[in-house]
């Protein structure tokens, strides 16, 4: 096939020298920059089923799908016909909508791990919500999250360990005063001893403990199911409330997200991106009682003046309605298993250092031999195998998410078809990395 010349893409390089005049660093998000990776960003202005094509009139099998929440794909026709009907209407009310409860009784319906919900709109938002919430119930004040794990850019959760092992949180942005980062402990994923120290000495002052059950931020650290449950256990033994941050997740591995995959009761669950169906939706929810503690009914103050908004609603409405589709998760699932195996037989004939790590339709690239489930075991000078990659990969006509701590998403969209010619250039292009 031809190849795309980077120095092709002259329309988006333009448009990304403009930007700079209007957003800091150019845009609107820090890693849309493509500063991990080669070239300007591609500046998209279309997207149908599984593919996007930006303005130089280049197209591309696209594997990050607007950062996972396009589990449908690009433009799926039911979503767009709610969406279009909604708009006709009117945008806003600030008022509750008919759609609101069509989506809000969708959701309860068909989760058995929350009996209310509440819309905001951000994942960013539903955190720190959640957060406020856990801290409302328990009168408590500190969280304990874990290292590798993201959970938007709440003040709070911008933090990574300090020194030694289970120590007060270091803020990993400017702007943050220390009296929040040390409200935070982090701890590595996947170490029960040093989990089980940390709450005999801190229990008293912990309010919760968040985890992504699905840590998908920083790779695809996949954990063993009974670390979760071991976080499930402990939390009730200390009178700490857990929090599965589904954002990526939720509906994403199943219609009842991590918890029902895993089987696991958290207290609070936060969703966002597949929730809105590509507009800007998030929600967190919780059993009966744990809900009542929210404005109105109770103590814990949050409110918002989109939070709910009628299109959003319909854009949520129509995408979940057709993941309830019998088979729906099993089609993916088994597609999205077979571009990872065929990956990984592919680096093993030809004995390359990647570790394809796969769970429901999501997956990553890591450039180990072995599984990797804790984030100091992803060797940063790796990173530049996925730089040398994503060129390549761009060249040819596929789309990955711009770092190599992404994780890529597979929507009902791919075919086995699409999948395999992804998987054809993402072998060649993994030949050239690493081969040549
Ligand atoms: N939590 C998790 C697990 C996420 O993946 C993200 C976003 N990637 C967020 C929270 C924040 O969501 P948003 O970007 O919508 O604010």
């Amino acid at each position: 096939m031809d190849t795309i010349s980077l120095e092709n893409r002259t329309r988006s390089a333009a448009l990304f020298e403009e930007a700079k005049n209007y957003f800091p660093g150019g845009v609107n998000s820090p890693v849309r920059a493509f500063k991990s990776v080669y070239g300007p960003p591609l500046f998209i202005k279309e997207g149908q089923g599984c593919r996007i094509t930006d303005e130089d009139d280049h197209t591309y099998i696209d594997f990050c799908c607007s950062w996972g929440p396009l589990i449908l794909g690009h433009n799926n026709a039911k979503v767009r016909d709610l969406v279009t009907e909604t708009v006709a209407k009117g945008t806003s009310f600030g008022t509750p909508t008919r759609l609101g409860n069509e989506l809000g009784k969708l959701i309860v319906n068909n989760n058995r791990y929350i009996d209310k919900i509440r819309f905001v709109s951000s994942g960013t938002e539903a955190v720190m919500s959640a957060l406020r919430l856990a801290r409302g119930i328990t009168g408590k004040s500190k969280v304990i999250k874990f290292e590798g794990c993201y959970h938007g850019h709440v003040d709070s959760l911008l933090v990574k360990a300090g020194s030694g092992l289970a120590t007060f949180g270091e803020s990993t942005s400017a702007g943050i005063p220390r009296a929040f980062a040390e409200e935070t402990i982090v701890l590595p994923l996947d170490d029960r001893k040093l989990l089980e120290e940390t709450l005999q000495k801190y229990s008293d002052d912990i309010a919760c403990i968040i985890v992504e059950p699905v840590p998908a931020n920083n790779g695809l650290l996949l954990q063993d199911p009974s670390f979760l449950e071991c976080l499930r256990l402990k939390c009730y033994k200390y009178g700490v409330l857990l929090i599965f941050d589904e954002v990526i997740s939720g509906f994403r591995v199943g219609f009842e997200g991590a918890a029902g995959y895993y089987g696991i009761q958290p207290d609070i669950i936060t969703y966002g991106k597949i929730i809105g169906g590509g507009m800007p939706v998030g929600a967190y929810g919780g059993s009966h009682e744990v809900m009542s503690h929210i404005s109105p009914d109770g103590p814990v103050y949050q409110a918002g003046t989109l939070s709910a908004n009628p299109v959003a609603m319909a854009a949520g409405y129509a995408a979940l309605k057709q993941l309830l589709e019998p088979g729906f998760y099993e089609g993916l699932e088994a597609k999205t298993k077979r571009l990872a195996d065929r990956l990984q037989a592919f680096a093993l004939r030809h004995d390359l250092p990647m570790h394809v790590q796969q769970i429901a339709s999501i997956f990553w690239l890591a450039f180990t031999r072995d599984r990797v489930v804790r984030a100091d075991q992803i060797d940063a000078a790796s990173m530049e195998h996925f730089k040398n990659l994503h060129r390549e990969l761009l060249r040819r006509g596929v789309y990955l998410g711009p770092s190599g701590y992404e994780v890529g998403f597979v929507s009902a969209a791919h075919t086995e078809q699409d999948l395999d010619e992804a998987a054809s250039i993402m072998e060649k292009c993994l030949h050239m990395v690493f081969k040549t």
